[in-house]
């Protein structure tokens, strides 16, 4: 049986100096720092989220930035080569101004008929903004305080290019687990699409003869779909079982449940749950103001609080960077 997701939860990335990642989509894309906590599974580690301005699922780009001391990756097979958010199409000068301004180096192309700018964060991730009239439909919350103007703002996710070693066992799972439909083919890349046509709900994929690319500082970790709630969540691993895809049990993120597959071609697919969201431990006004900690881990805050790296979250934001 096959569930449908609405699309993009989430896209996790490793980056390297903490400042330099946070300032950047911050103080260059705009993006509201919705929560800092740990990596539950390694909390020598931040966990930075980025989003718009509620935190809303299908905007956010969170990270686990390393410091410049971690290991670099490599780009390769089974890894996402470009995450991309949506812009209003009257947008598009006013970005390249922007990151070009900024000294961001910027290649514009067409896809699919509409303009894509694709540039790469200060750690080589591969980002793209996609200026489409989907823009319109999404349903991200703009942030006040913002240094992008709001009619200029991010609106999510528009979709994840996976670049895999062959289209048909990645496309496979996207089908029959995912829900995913084949929506058109051009330039040597398909685009699947989920059902419901929300934004977000792309996924498009690209055949490389690269290597397995080694996860590091500069590689996307894994991309997470959304997940109505844990009902559809128990559904998720039967399908995901029914496939002959190993599948996790259901582990407590804090902000949603999530379960982890790594889909054949090498990406990890997370699904995570739309709630219980961002607000269950800070108010909307409070997103992201102090290191958050789940319960089970705040026992031990001074501990984590003293092996974390230097992060100076009161210079983001500031003009410092
Ligand atoms: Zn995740």
């Amino acid at each position: 049986m096959t569930v449908t997701t609405p699309g993009l939860h989430h896209v996790t990335a490793i980056a390297g100096d903490p400042e330099r990642n946070a300032s950047f989509y911050v103080e260059t894309l705009g993006l509201r720092f919705v929560k800092r906590t740990v990596n539950h599974d390694d909390t020598k580690t931040y966990h930075f989220y980025f989003g718009d301005g509620e935190g809303t699922p299908g905007t956010n780009f969170t990270f686990f930035p390393w410091t410049d001391r971690g290991r670099r990756g490599e780009f390769g097979a089974g890894q996402a080569q470009a995450t991309a958010y949506l812009i209003e199409p009257d947008s598009l000068e006013y970005w390249v101004d922007r990151l070009e301004s900024r000294g961001v180096d910027v290649e514009q192309s067409q896809r699919f008929g509409e303009a894509v700018l694709a540039f790469e964060d200060p750690d080589g991730i591969g980002l793209e903004l996609v200026a489409s009239e989907a823009a319109a439909a999404a349903d991200a919350e703009p942030w006040d305080d913002s240094p992008i103007p709001a009619d200029h703002q991010l609106r999510g996710f528009h979709s994840v290019t996976l670049a895999v070693p062959e289209f048909a066992p990645t496309a496979s799972v996207l089908t029959n687990v995912l829900g995913y439909e084949l929506d058109g083919e051009s330039d040597g890349r398909r685009r699947y699409r989920a059902a419901g046509e929300n934004p977000g709900s792309v996924i498009d994929l690209v055949e490389t003869d690269l290597e397995r690319g080694r996860m590091g500082i500069g590689t996307v970790h894994h991309v997470a779909f959304t997940v109505t709630d844990v009902e559809a969540q128990e559904r998720w691993r039967d399908a995901f079982s029914d496939h002959g895809q190993h599948v996790t049990e259901v582990i407590d993120r804090k902000y949603f449940q999530s379960i982890y597959s790594r889909e054949p071609g090498g990406v990890l697919f997370e699904m995570a749950t739309t709630k219980p969201g961002f607000t269950v431990d800070e108010s909307i006004d409070e997103l992201g103001s102090r290191l958050t900690l789940p319960e089970w881990l705040e026992n031990e805050r001074a501990e984590i609080e003293a092996h974390l790296p230097p992060f100076d979250h009161e210079s983001i934001g500031s003009g410092e960077h």
